[in-house]
């Protein structure tokens, strides 16, 4: 499986949010002391040992302090669950064993779901003591650990990791096809867009065969390049559920496809614009490297004025910050306008993303970037000696620079934004990277 989801599961202030942000490796992020925070992101990419994974934080959500279990976080965590591939259940060894416990482990116990049972807060010796006690939940020993100090995290990961097959990185850089995601929120067109380009001649294709959630694929054709729509099941599945759970859905789903592509549609809705799930899931794919079209769909539906486009990208560049570098493009998949250009879009983003430039004509390049505007040494400090840069990968592009010392990161951003001007990136990330050498 390539990208498990990892459901944090837990009482209220049993330290879930502290967890999830040591899994995503962000550290100072808004944990606070009291109940009833609502945090920024609950859902982000996590790394560990190679392996890229879906961390997914319930504790969003919190009633008030004497109501430590309201139906809503309960409701939250059996969709977490549900949704997931592997359960971390999170406990309290400060506050020691409580009956809410017990009514999540039924939950967790009853999903079926390899469960990791944590006991958090064992840098203290009361969690200490009581860290047996847990073992009543039926859920074999549990891992003793602390979120805040990171103690103990490697063991519980190494467990988990181990009960989900690992088939490795997955090779996108596939010259027969190009893989594409279509993402966006509930309603935006994803399903018509789909049927629109792809129509009757859809081949549907189980991609990985065996898994609990088969991902179905559609193949087409244009000209000599053939195009693989990944998870176009997901994409059409309907049903009567809730908002909340629409959108959590479609969240997970949007994170599953991303991992599998090589190319992002993100479609929003042009009588709407976009929003926080938009914003989430545009970091995603930067943080991916995956390339970008952005499509602004129901282009039908708008009042045409000559500014009309203008005027929505720029409202869709000060919304989506990571996406400065993808083409937008307005479309209809009511009526088709312009839904055939996706594919020549698609191509290019593809060309650029899998770009390699020689290490000569980099350097030519450089010189000039580092000398029209050369690195500071910040305070009492040499300033750092640039020798040469050399592109290190593709897709995305990653371009390592040697120096006598490390830069800072506004440096890099120089860096690319002189790689963009030069040379064409668009519609891909580019990472760049600095290397010490004497
Ligand atoms: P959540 O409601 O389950 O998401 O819990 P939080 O992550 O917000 O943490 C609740 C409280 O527990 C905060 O005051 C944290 O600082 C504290 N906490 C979290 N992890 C640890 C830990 O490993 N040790 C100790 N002593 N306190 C922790
Ligand atoms: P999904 O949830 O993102 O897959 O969205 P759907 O494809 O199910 O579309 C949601 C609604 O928007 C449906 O009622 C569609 O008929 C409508 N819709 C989709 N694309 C367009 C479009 O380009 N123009 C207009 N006017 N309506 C559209």
């Amino acid at each position: 499986m390539s990208f498990p989801v990892l459901a944090i599961i837990g009482r209220p202030n049993v330290g879930k949010s502290t967890l999830f942000n040591r899994l995503i490796g962000r550290r100072k992020a808004i944990v606070r002391p009291e109940p009833g925070v609502t945090r920024d992101r609950h859902h982000a990419r996590g790394e560990w040992n190679d392996r890229s994974f879906l961390a997914v934080d319930t504790g969003g959500i919190s009633g008030p302090a004497e109501d430590p279990f309201n139906p809503l976080i309960l409701r939250q965590t059996i969709l977490a669950i549900e949704e997931s591939d592997i359960v971390l259940f999170l406990t309290d060894g400060i506050e020691g064993l409580l009956p809410a416990d017990r009514q999540i482990a039924d939950h967790a116990r009853r999903s079926q779901k390899p469960v990791f049972l944590a006991v958090n807060k064992c840098d203290t010796n009361r969690a200490k003591e009581s860290l047996w006690d847990f073992s009543a939940l039926g859920f074999g020993d549990p891992f003793p650990i602390s979120a805040e100090h990171g103690t103990g995290i490697e063991n519980l990961l190494e467990a988990a990791f181990a009960r989900v097959p690992n088939d490795g990185k997955l090779e996108v850089e596939s010259e027969e096809e190009i893989r594409v995601a279509v993402v966006g929120r509930p309603n935006v067109g994803k399903s018509s867009f789909v049927n629109r380009i792809i129509g009757k001649e859809r081949a549907l294709v189980s991609a990985v065969p065996g898994t609990t959630r088969d991902p179905i694929d559609s193949l087409c054709r244009r000209g000599d390049q053939a195009y693989r729509f990944v998870d176009t099941a997901g994409i059409r599945k309907r049903g009567k559920i809730g908002d909340e759970k629409v959108e959590f859905l479609s969240m997970i789903m949007a994170y599953r496809s991303i991992e599998r592509a090589e190319v992002v549609l993100l479609i929003i809705d042009a009588t709407d614009g976009p929003r926080m799930m938009d914003a989430q899931i545009a970091r995603h794919i930067v943080e991916s490297g995956r390339a970008c079209i952005v499509l602004v769909n129901k282009w039908d539906l708008l009042e045409k004025e000559t500014r009309t486009f203008d005027e929505k990208v720029t409202d869709i560049r000060e919304k989506l910050v990571h996406l400065d570098f993808a083409p937008i493009l307005s479309v209809s998949a009511l009526t088709g306008q312009r839904c055939e250009h996706v594919f020549e879009d698609i191509r290019q983003v593809t060309a650029f993303h899998r770009q390699r430039i020689s290490t000569r004509k980099l350097n030519l390049r450089v010189e000039k970037w580092v000398a029209a505007h050369p690195p500071h040494g910040g305070r009492n400090k040499k300033r750092p000696k640039i020798y040469y840069a050399t592109q290190a990968s593709t897709a995305p592009p990653h371009i390592v620079v040697f120096a006598s010392r490390l830069p800072g990161k506004p440096y890099a951003r120089y860096i690319e934004r002189c790689l963009r001007e030069d040379f064409d990136f668009s519609g891909t990330p580019i990472r760049v990277s600095f290397r010490k050498r004497e």
